[in-house]
């Protein structure tokens, strides 16, 4: 009888260990070989990267992959202007090769496509998966990528995800963002639209929907907060009351694990999207962080590596990455520090405030020369 209570106490012991190992080969294979279930997702290839890139890097295992072939792919699935600028309303970033474009790495003028034009969230997972490969941007076409982003925008301060039209949330409004802060430049949106979207959005209960009189949802909150902790206008756009407001509906939606929703389930991906806005809220160090982990490893796939949104259920790329992102948050050992906003690694976000110095830098000294020159 003691040995069969040891034995299950040695089990639950077992199960809160973090198969870091096995997670880093989990990532590897979503960049190699994927299973069938994600077929339909081939015009999305792009994000599965990113969850496999930036998984990686916040287990410092990038070393690992062979970072200049996928950078080359990625700048392959840029929608460049064509010589004539005709298509600049659709530039950005497609998915996936699926369209059969010829390959180019390059930033010589796009080929003239009827179907092909950027997606948001793939413009917004290249420019991010590009940055965790430590490449310095410099084959975007920027104009091009922000005149996209603009023709993407809607009058009520949304975005749609292609400019054939899409469903317009705040998802989009999130993408755009993270867009405009990795290139240094918010002329891709009427900002006091987007802030005026996103305040709109919040709901009788507190917390932010996808849009206006919608209901509250974890995912939205994150997009909304995360937004305007981007453009640094959270504090201008919300008062203190408001503030706190949101950060009793969020935390209210820790069960043991978090949920999206009131009376739904909880779901490892949860532990991020309102984890994270807890943290930017300043208030996430007075949740549950033991059962938070429990919650998380539960869903800890201990054969494959990744994590599922339940526990017992198929490990999937989106909630491998946000439980191990979730994990973070905590400070789990072997996990590196998460920026809660750009929603990459601590050190990739350094790297970029470093590009966007060397950026600053090189403008300064332009516009200097070019002063020279017109006063000499
Ligand atoms: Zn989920």
């Amino acid at each position: 009888m003691a040995d069969g209570v040891e034995e299950l106490e040695a089990e639950c012991e077992e199960r809160l260990v973090f198969l870091r190992e096995r997670h880093v080969r989990f990532f590897l294979r979503c960049l190699q070989v994927l299973p069938e279930g994600y077929s339909s997702l081939e015009t999305s290839r792009l994000t599965i990267a990113f969850f496999a890139l930036s998984g990686l890097d916040m287990l410092d295992a990038l070393d690992m992959v062979n970072k200049a072939d996928i950078i080359e792919w990625i700048y392959s699935l840029q929608v460049l202007p064509t010589e004539d600028n005709s298509n600049l309303n659709r530039c950005g970033f497609r998915g996936s090769s699926y369209l059969g474009m010829p390959f180019n790495p390059s930033k010589r003028p796009g080929v003239v496509h009827p179907y092909d034009s950027g997606h948001i969230a793939m413009t917004y997972t290249a420019l991010s998966s590009l940055v965790i490969l430590g490449d310095d941007l410099r084959r975007v076409h920027v104009d091009a990528c922000l005149a996209g982003l603009r023709a993407l925008q809607l009058e009520d301060g949304s975005f749609c995800a292609v400019p054939e039209g899409s469903e317009n949330d705040m998802r989009f409004v999130y993408c755009a963002s993270c867009i405009c802060y990795m290139l240094n430049n918010w002329s891709g949106m009427d900002m006091k639209k987007s802030i005026d979207y996103i305040r709109r959005s919040m709901s009788y209960d507190n917390g932010l929907a996808q849009g206006a009189g919608l209901e509250s949802h974890g995912g939205s909150t994150f997009c909304g907060i995360a937004s305007l902790c981007l453009m640094g206008k959270l504090e201008e756009v919300f008062s203190e009351k408001e503030l706190n407001r949101i950060r009793r509906w969020c935390i209210m939606r820790q069960q043991n694990g978090f949920h999206g929703r009131p009376n739904k389930p909880v779901d490892t991906c949860y532990s991020f999207w309102v984890g994270a806005t807890l943290k930017l809220l300043n208030i996430f160090q007075f949740t549950d962080l033991e059962k938070n982990r429990n919650y998380i490893m539960s869903t800890q796939d201990r054969i494959v590596g990744g994590f599922a949104k339940w526990p017992d259920s198929h490990p999937d790329a989106l909630h491998a990455y946000f439980g191990i992102c979730g994990l973070s948050l905590m400070e789990e050992s072997g996990v590196s520090e998460v920026h809660p906003a750009l929603n990459v690694s601590r050190r990739t976000y350094e790297r970029l405030q470093h590009l966007h110095h060397i950026w600053k830098a090189k403008d300064s000294k332009q516009s200097a020369r070019a002063y020279t020159l017109l006063h000499d």
